[in-house]
């Protein structure tokens, strides 16, 4: 097999951890990979006193697949968000969010409505609410008395999302697109968003266009996940929704993402660095195995992805040895009362099984 070279940024927070145990697996697994590793975030800033140095950015730009962890955004003030960043200078402008439940029965028991969801959210990356033209306003002397962000809608990056979701949904066989936004409110940028999607629906006449309200949205997908395929929206809104969507398949700890653009493509777990969890090896690494696996049907390394999977869901179905956040949901679910494991234990249980599967 062709050994394909892919950058590794581990992130910091629990990144490094999950990233670590996923390229363990993928070595257990003979995944092709030589990882070519790139420091940003709190290694970066210690090392060479930069959270994105000029350098990092040259070597990633050298290959076109990226596996990324978390990385850490201060709230409030500091540096901006590094995986925004990012995502503007590859120029991933979708971010591709498939939420669909696990074959793992005893993950619904509790919630039997969330096991049949399979919805995809294509979320836009490049503005909206995330553009950062942010400022505050001030009145003589520096008292502040406003802060202003504006949200940013373009012609040419809604077009360019809204084709993506359209195509993506072809592609992927996908029947229904929803378009999410809140243009009854904000009349002018979720006015022009919508405009764009049905303009650009009707080229699709295959796949069935719809719209929805945000907040209406928020509550359908809690209560009938089933009847949504894919939905297409805007920066902030996809950021909120996909967590929530998350929150349907069994948590933040086992929810994949990508980010995908005309060069480069993005791989990193919907999830962020968990910083209070920094260094206990507690986390679910199955999060950042299961990002890992959709780079690997990225790169057409079909069999490896679905060799991973079936590891990943016989340790899940076995409930054997599992991550905290797993035992809290079998507790919860009245099925068990499971001592937690390590990630480290966690990852050995699923390569125990991958052998045996291999
Ligand atoms: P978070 O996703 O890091 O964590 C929220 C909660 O989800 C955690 O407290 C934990 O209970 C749970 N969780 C997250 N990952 C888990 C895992 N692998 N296993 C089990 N449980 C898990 O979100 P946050 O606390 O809002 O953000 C922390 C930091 O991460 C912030 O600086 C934020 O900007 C950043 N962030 C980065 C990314 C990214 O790198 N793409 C994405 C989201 C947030």
């Amino acid at each position: 097999m062709v050994v394909q070279k892919v950058v590794l940024i581990p992130g910091d927070g629990i990144g490094p951890e999950v990233t670590s145990l996923t390229v363990k697996l993928f070595e257990a697994a003979d995944v092709p990979i030589e990882w070519v590793t790139v420091e940003l975030g709190e290694p970066a800033i210690k090392k060479y006193d930069d959270p994105f140095p000029e350098d990092a950015l040259k070597t990633i730009k050298k290959y076109p697949v990226i596996f990324k962890g978390p990385l850490t955004t201060p709230v409030g003030g500091g540096y901006r968000s590094l995986n925004v960043r990012l995502r503007k200078e590859l120029c991933t402008y979708a971010v591709v969010r498939p939420a669909k439940s696990l074959p793992v029965d005893w993950l619904y028991t509790d919630v039997p409505r969330y096991k049949n969801v399979d919805l995809v959210i294509v979320r836009e990356a490049t503005e909206g609410l995330y553009s950062g033209v942010e400022h505050f306003v001030k009145v003589e002397g520096e008292e502040v008395i406003a802060a202003e962000t504006i949200n940013v809608i373009t012609r040419r990056a809604s077009e360019r999302v809204i084709k993506f979701a359209f195509e993506y949904a072809r592609k992927n066989n996908r029947k229904k697109i929803t378009a999410v936004h809140k243009a009854n409110i904000m009349k002018t940028t979720g006015g022009l968003w919508l405009e764009i999607f049905y303009e650009i629906a009707k080229k699709y006449p295959d796949i069935e266009a719809e719209d929805r309200i945000v907040d209406n949205m928020a509550m359908q997908l809690v209560l009938k996940p089933q009847e949504y395929d894919v939905l297409v929206t805007t920066n902030l809104m996809g950021d909120i929704l996909s967590d929530l969507a998350s929150g349907l398949i069994g948590g933040l700890g086992v929810a994949p993402s990508s980010n995908i653009g005309d060069k480069y493509a993005i791989f990193e777990p919907v999830h962020g660095s968990a910083p209070k969890y920094t260094g206990q090896w507690k986390v679910n690494p199955t999060a950042q195995m299961l990002t890992g696996t959709l780079m690997l049907r990225y790169m057409g390394l079909n069999e490896k992805a679905e060799l991973i999977e079936k590891a990943i869901f016989k340790t899940l179905n076995e409930k054997k040895k599992l991550t905290y956040d797993m035992c809290r949901t079998l507790r919860y679910a009245g099925i068990a009362d499971l001592e937690p494991v390590s990630n480290k234990e966690y990852t050995e249980e699923i390569i125990k099984n991958l052998k045996e599967l291999m």
